[in-house]
């Protein structure tokens, strides 16, 4: 008899906003001193009152959108109970019964369809760290707005899970509500997973849920040890059963955390602190319009007004960085004779750096022949922040007062323009750009 595997995705995003879920403590947490960012609300204490951020609805409400779900005009906070020490309250603050969004779906590069069940605004927990036999619990992290979007069980292998994960990931930054950084741990993958025999329509009566995997890497290898497992298993008429299972990344294999008899009753039941959330049709509608040209369809559009491969376009859409400075080098390319399939190909081959590298640049390589002066402001400042990158001894120097130090660096503008930067300007932008705070504005 032949398997095939069932996989329903959940993909939890921490959100970038400002302040947390449901207090003002700032949700900047990352790096910061322990237990900083806390406040009675946060940590749980008796008597404190949440109140919605609506800076964290808002986004959520825009993934929503752009994952093609139906905004909930009213929608419910409920408590989900259970006991954790990062959980401070003894409940998280989540969505259950009446979540924001419901329905939608995200098209696969192979065309497939992967339904999406619902997204929904919830909290962070807080964060533990074990360490020489003991725990030490830092609550800046408690109360971080997060989205939970969940799929159907709709995948059937790991280059569906991976593509899907990666077009999520696209689609935070694009709209600009994360940094979808998985090491971070901004965005987590769990993913349920069951095999049942090839042809059967029902879904198997169990699902294997595996949790906290931090890599699309990890997540695919953990995917695929436990479709075997489960494939194995079942050939040898065992009867696989509910539970939850991690990944060992140096024994390259799943292993139990939790059974059926020990899983949660979460008890859920409505906030009693926190209002019905009603949205009016006009402020979704606002949202939807806010809303930047997705990547699926920057690409769609990329492939039928500029003639490319869909391959390719998709390639350039991967960030709006870069589909930035393909725009840019397409346009900089018409003047040239240049058409956009040879930028395309160039980009592809080359794999130029966009934050230093210049559009001008690349069509000037295509084409093998040498541009007038680069005068333009953002240009010179891309040149100038790689200068300084490249020469922090010059940066010291010039920091300590050796004005003279200035001239090594305008000498590596010109040197990484050919020659070709606008010297008065170049100046100018080297001062301002030198006289920033120290940080990452050079990065
Ligand atoms: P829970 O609260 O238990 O995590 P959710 O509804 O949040 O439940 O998530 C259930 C996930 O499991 C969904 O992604 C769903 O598609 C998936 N799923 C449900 N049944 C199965 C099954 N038999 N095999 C694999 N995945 C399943
Ligand atoms: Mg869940
Ligand atoms: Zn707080």
């Amino acid at each position: 008899m032949k398997y095939e595997p069932v996989i329903g995705l959940e993909v939890h995003v921490e959100l970038n906003t400002k302040s947390k879920m449901f207090c003002r403590c700032s949700a900047d947490y990352f790096g910061k001193e322990p237990n900083t960012h806390t406040c009675p609300v946060c940590l749980g204490l008796p008597g404190a009152l949440p109140y919605i951020n609506e800076q964290a609805i808002n986004d959520c409400i825009k993934i929503g959108l752009a994952l093609g779900c139906t905004i909930s005009e009213k929608s419910l906070f409920e408590r989900k109970n259970y006991f954790y020490p990062d959980l401070p309250k003894g409940y998280q603050i989540s969505q259950y019964r009446w979540p924001l969004c419901v329905g939608g779906k995200i098209t696969l590069d192979s065309g497939e369809v992967i339904r999406i069940n619902r997204a929904h605004q919830e909290e962070d927990t807080g964060k533990l760290t074990h360490k020489d036999g003991v725990t030490l619990i830092d609550f800046n992290r408690s109360g971080v707005p997060l989205v939970e979007i969940v799929t159907e069980p709709d995948f059937t292998n790991v280059e569906q899970i991976r593509d899907y994960a990666k077009k999520l990931q696209q689609l935070f930054r694009y709209l600009g509500v994360s940094n979808a950084d998985m090491e971070r741990g901004d965005m987590r993958l769990e993913a349920n997973i069951s095999v049942r025999p090839v042809g059967q329509k029902e879904l198997p009566p169990y699902r294997v849920e595996l949790k906290n995997i931090n890599s699309f890497r990890f997540m695919v290898a953990a995917v695929e040890y436990e479709i075997k497992r489960q494939i194995t298993a079942i050939e040898k008429g065992e009867k696989l059963s509910q539970e939850t299972r991690g990944w060992d990344e140096d024994k390259k294999c799943t292993y139990l955390q939790r059974s059926k008899e020990e899983a949660h009753d979460y008890r859920y039941f409505p906030e009693p602190d926190l209002p019905e959330l009603i949205l009016e049709h006009k402020k979704i509608q606002q949202i939807k319009n806010s809303l930047p040209e997705l990547p699926w369809i920057k690409s769609g559009r990329y492939k039928k007004e500029l003639n490319i491969r869909v391959e390719d376009a998709v390639r350039v859409t991967e960030s709006i960085g870069m589909s930035q400075f393909f725009e840019n080098a397409v346009e900089h390319g018409k003047d040239h004779g240049i058409n956009p399939q040879d930028i395309v190909n160039y980009i592809i081959n080359k794999k130029p750096d966009i934050e230093t590298v210049l559009p001008t640049q690349i069509i000037e390589e295509i084409k093998g022949k040498a541009i007038g002066v680069v005068g333009d402001v953002g240009e010179l400042k891309k040149l100038a922040k790689q200068a300084i990158k490249d020469n922090p001894k010059a940066v010291e120097d010039y920091k300590k007062g050796k004005e003279a130090a200035l001239q090594v660096l305008i000498g590596a503008i010109m040197r990484l323009s050919a020659g070709k930067a606008e010297v008065g300007k170049v100046k100018q932008i080297l001062a301002k750009l030198l006289l920033e705070k120290d940080g990452d504005q050079y990065a």
